[in-house]
């Protein structure tokens, strides 16, 4: 059996080495566009800020080792330019001489990825415009910074006069995930960064008071976010650095441009085979990560997944589904019935000294597809035993079915293990678990590493409780409307407050009961929601209709209704 491969990277060259692994027999053609087989592009980002120093950090495994360790004849600066699928055979031309060769194959295997989105913006191809997506454009980005940078010393000691550095600004177009991870590496280099995103918020997957505490916290570390506006124009300004010009009429000077406008899936090969392509603009393939046509798979960035919790065909560019798409399509070559389960968007992002992560559906995504069947709690558990050094605060939001208790998506940031309680609510998730398989998880504990009821176990216990009606919770969309009692202690008002909430300390709830209304809800908030919980309690078990603000009033900020305080006072 004869299988070819195209693209050598994250899906491709994971099909390969499984490929290798089942069948020592096949014969395997692995081509590859551009210089490098499986490279870490997810480093990328941090080599342009010099945390990864050596590009060849980044060669997970060369063309070389392939052909030796897997005997697999993988070819670089090798494209695949048609397909024959009467003929079962692939056009390949040599990039450096022009040469093209025909190869037959038995089953072919598409893993092109998807390339950088690149509008028709005026400019776009200036000098010291960038995107960050293969080791030739972080070496391109790198030669830039250190031209630059040799340029103004140079400058310096000539003149004799500039003894400070001036400010390098740079400007990142798109607030995904490689733009942040980008800003942020260009932060650490010394540049005044901007990040121009066209929507209302960065980090497009999470809900957007998850994304405010996000953006708070990347402003807090240097990076200026202008969101809710395009770039209209790349202009080249007098002094060599670049204009860049945005669709309110803003003008942001940029000694270096970096474009992260999202990629779109490659599917030059596919439409012109006549594949069938999906809604959403990606390969269309079976759970085995086969084609419309039986003999040709493709994987990873290029094709359309079913998501996990929505059951909708969706987009999503990550490393680990193309690695386990790669990895499925080889087994199935080989004669192996796995399926691939589908994407939960399982991604986490590191900034600064923090991290965000998330799994699973958002709630704008369940609004927008009708689905009701929801609830939502906030909780800012401790990453560690409170009383242990260097407990950080994780801000979390997890959606689960009202139904049953399905875990449906979680969303966290915080500086600490952000990522083991992610990871842990994904796996639960794909187990279809429930909140209350989560109040019962048995979790790694000493003081060091987390609680003995976990931030994962604090999540069940507490959406359990919602759903087993002793804790009905209410959100600041309803109490800003409502009676809301605030048991917080009188100093903690002074620091920061609800305009109109009576304030009942806790601890002389149980005295002051007859000051409350007995025909009217009572939404009760604390500064957490953790005291609110017990007060909450109290009012129930004495005949008063009570609730709990989810996260109380560290989730009112979430919700930007400071805004609306102001308006109200
Ligand atoms: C800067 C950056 C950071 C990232 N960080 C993360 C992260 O932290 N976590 C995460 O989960 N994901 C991350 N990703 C996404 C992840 O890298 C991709 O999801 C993954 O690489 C997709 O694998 P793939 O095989 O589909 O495509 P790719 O890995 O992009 O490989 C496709 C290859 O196919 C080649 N090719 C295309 N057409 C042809 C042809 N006709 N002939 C020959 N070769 C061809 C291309 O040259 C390319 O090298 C990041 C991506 C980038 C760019």
């Amino acid at each position: 059996m004869k299988v070819i491969i195209v693209g050598g990277v994250a899906g491709g060259a994971s099909c390969a080495a499984r490929l290798r692994r089942l069948d020592e027999r096949a014969e395997i053609l692995m081509v590859e566009r551009g210089p490098y087989v499986s490279y870490a592009n997810c480093g990328l980002p941090y080599h342009v800020g010099d945390v990864i120093e050596r590009e060849s950090s980044l060669l997970v495994a060369d063309a070389e080792t392939f052909r030796s360790q897997f005997a697999v004849d993988a070819r670089t600066g090798c494209e695949a330019i048609a397909v024959s699928p009467e003929e079962k055979t692939v056009d390949l031309r040599d990039v450096g001489t022009g040469k093209v060769t025909t190869e037959s194959y038995d089953k072919l295997v598409l893993s092109p990825g998807a390339p950088s989105v690149r509008p028709p913006i005026p400019g776009i191809d200036l000098p010291g415009i960038f995107q960050v997506r293969t080791v030739p454009d972080a070496r391109a980005i790198r030669e830039w910074i250190e031209k630059g940078s040799v340029f103004l010393s140079g400058m310096h000691r000539y003149s004799g006069f500039q003894t400070l550095r001036p400010t390098t600004r740079a400007v990142v177009v798109g607030g995904g995930f490689i733009g942040l991870e980008t800003a942020e590496n260009l932060v650490h280099r010394g540049f005044d960064v901007t990040v121009v995103e066209m929507l209302d918020q960065v980090l497009a997957p999470l809900d957007g008071e998850m994304a405010r505490i996000v953006e708070g916290y990347v402003e807090r570390h240097g990076i200026r976010l202008a969101l809710g506006d395009g770039v209209a124009a790349f202009r080249q300004a007098a002094n060599g650095s670049v204009d860049v010009e945005t669709k309110s009429g803003k003008v942001y000077p940029a000694d270096i441009v970096i474009l992260s406008l999202g990629v779109r899936p490659d599917t030059t090969l596919a439409r012109a085979v006549g594949l069938t392509i999906g809604e959403r603009g990606g390969i269309r393939v079976d759970d085995q990560m086969r084609t419309s046509n039986p003999d040709i798979f493709a994987v990873g960035d290029a094709v359309e997944v079913k998501d996990f919790v929505t059951g909708e065909w969706a987009l999503i560019a990550l490393a680990g589904p193309a690695n386990r798409q790669g990895r499925i399509a080889a087994d199935v070559i080989a004669g192996r019935d796995s399926r691939f389960r589908g994407s939960q968007g399982t991604s986490i992002i590191g900034l600064f000294n923090a991290a965000a992560a998330w799994t699973g559906a958002s709630e704008k995504t369940l609004n927008r597809i009708g689905d009701m069947d929801y609830e939502k709690i906030y909780l800012y558990p401790n990453s560690h035993a409170g009383y242990y050094p260097g407990a950080r605060p994780i801000a979390m939001k997890v959606i689960f079915r009202k139904s049953d208790g399905r875990l449906l998506g979680a969303q966290a940031l915080g500086e600490d293990n952000v990522d083991k309680r992610i990871s842990a609510l994904a796996m639960a998730l794909q187990m279809g678990a429930t909140v209350y398989d989560l109040e019962e998880a048995e979790l790694c504990y000493a003081p060091q590493f987390g609680s003995a009821k976990d931030p994962v176990n604090f999540v069940g216990m507490v959406a359990a409780d919602v759903l087993r009606g002793d804790m009905p919770i209410s959100h600041w969309e309803a109490a800003k409307a409502g009676f809301v009692l605030d048991v917080r202690e009188p100093f903690e008002l002074a620091v920061e407050s609800y305009p109109g909430a009576v304030n009942i300390p806790l601890g002389q709830l149980r005295g002051r009961l007859k000051e409350l209304p007995r025909e009217r809800e009572i939404h009760v908030v604390c500064r957490s929601g953790q005291r609110a919980y017990a007060a909450t309690r109290i009012l129930l078990q004495n005949g008063f209709k009570a609730s709990d603000v989810s996260g109380g009033m560290l989730s009112l900020a979430h919700n930007g209704l400071f805004d609306a305080q102001a308006e109200a006072t």
